[in-house]
């Protein structure tokens, strides 16, 4: 350590006395590395600091580990590109990269949805696992060439809310012809129980919903929901977000720029998404309980959702898999991995996860009410 210092010391010295700095190497990274400059067009609005700012993470990270010669501004959703156009603006190479939810564009394929989340599907850690670890991100980027595009995970919220209602949900009945922001594939399970499901970006859901133009609306958990406001306009405030276990973003690279990126700057690129990946579900985890909490003292209602509702949900879902995987080949060749690996998953989880959990769950409310003794 101490060595290491003098020698540090002394090649700044010999540097700035004899001015031959090419006999004392600067680091790798500064040497000879093109500056290259990108833009990055987020789907998300500025005010939402942990889901746009995992954004941020990224561009922050690669200026720093490449001395500043690899910039990413991040622009927010509708800044140059509309937020649910993101895919469409790297595709054409309008932007070098974006960030985005990619079940947004469940429109143009449903396979889309498998990149962040599939309803009754993985939770934010059996995504990482099944990305990393299970072919998820060769099964992923495979399907994204032809649309241009390299992924590389970028964030998650872990589970999500099942967002607010001006009514309450009782019965399956209590779903139809209701008019309801929801994210991704969920819409088209919802269809089938006669709710009619709008695609909203982040910053647009507010105005809808106080109109009167939804009903209902979900988007993250209490951190985000609080700041967007959705306790002023609607009352009950359900969970969980059966369609959204551990949704995930990506950051998305046109091809030809990602091909062309220098080895060392893909690899930097790669490191701040991973870091990104950790940081965005870390903040969530450490900011919703107090958010919650809140907004339950300002007299937000919490609700579950009824079992028969999640069950015909669930129902509803698994009908509408087999049917897309029976019509859509890129669909069912994901679909096959992803849904043997889900179930291996809830086998494993059934054991060790969801047993602390429950038994931490327990205690906690035991604290708030002791039981009584004798
Ligand atoms: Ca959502």
């Amino acid at each position: 350590m101490q060595r290491r210092k003098f020698l540090k010391g002394a090649a700044l010295a010999g540097a700035g006395s004899i001015g031959v700095a090419a006999s004392f190497p600067a680091p790798a990274i500064a040497q000879g590395m093109p500056e290259i400059k990108w833009r990055m067009a987020s789907s998300f609005p500025k005010s939402l600091d942990t889901i746009f700012g995992a954004g941020e993470v990224v561009a922050k990270r690669v200026e720093a580990a490449t001395d500043g010669k690899f910039q990413i501004r991040v622009f927010a959703g509708g800044e140059i590109v509309p937020g649910l156009q993101v895919l469409d603006a790297v595709q054409a190479g309008t932007v070098e990269c974006g960030h985005t939810a990619n079940y947004y564009y469940i429109g143009k394929d449903p396979t889309f949805a498998f990149d962040t989340a599939v309803p009754f599907g993985l939770n934010g850690r059996q995504q990482n696992a099944w990305m990393y670890h299970g072919g998820g991100r060769q099964l992923m980027n495979e399907f994204f060439k032809d649309y241009n595009c390299h992924a590389i995970p970028a964030g998650n919220t872990g589970a999500q809310m099942g967002g607010w209602f001006r009514k309450e949900i009782k019965t399956v009945q209590d779903l139809n012809g209701l008019k309801m922001r929801i994210g991704g594939f969920a819409g088209q399970v919802l269809t089938r129980l006669g709710l009619v499901p709008q695609q909203i970006a982040g910053g647009d859901i507010y105005p809808a919903l106080e109109k009167g133009t939804i009903d209902a609306a979900e988007w993250v958990g209490p951190y985000d929901d609080e700041k967007l406001g959705f306790n002023k306009v609607a009352k009950y405030y359900y969970y969980p977000g059966w369609w959204e276990g551990g949704p995930q973003l990506s950051v998305m690279v046109n091809l030809e720029q990602w091909n062309k990126l220098p080895k060392a700057y893909q690899n930097v690129l790669e490191a701040a998404c991973a870091e990104a990946n950790v940081w965005m579900v870390a903040k969530y985890d450490a900011q919703n309980p107090a958010a919650l909490r809140k907004l339950l003292s300002g007299g937000t209602q919490l609700r579950a959702f009824p079992r028969p509702v999640m069950e015909a949900a669930l129902a509803a879902a698994n009908e509408l898999y087999a049917e897309t995987a029976a019509k859509n080949a890129k669909f069912k060749k994901v679909y096959d991995s992803w849904v043997k690996f889900r179930d291996e998953q809830v086998l494993w989880w059934r054991i060790a996860e969801n047993t602390f959990d429950n038994f931490m769950i327990a205690g906690s409310q035991k604290k708030k009410a002791p039981a009584k003794k004798g």
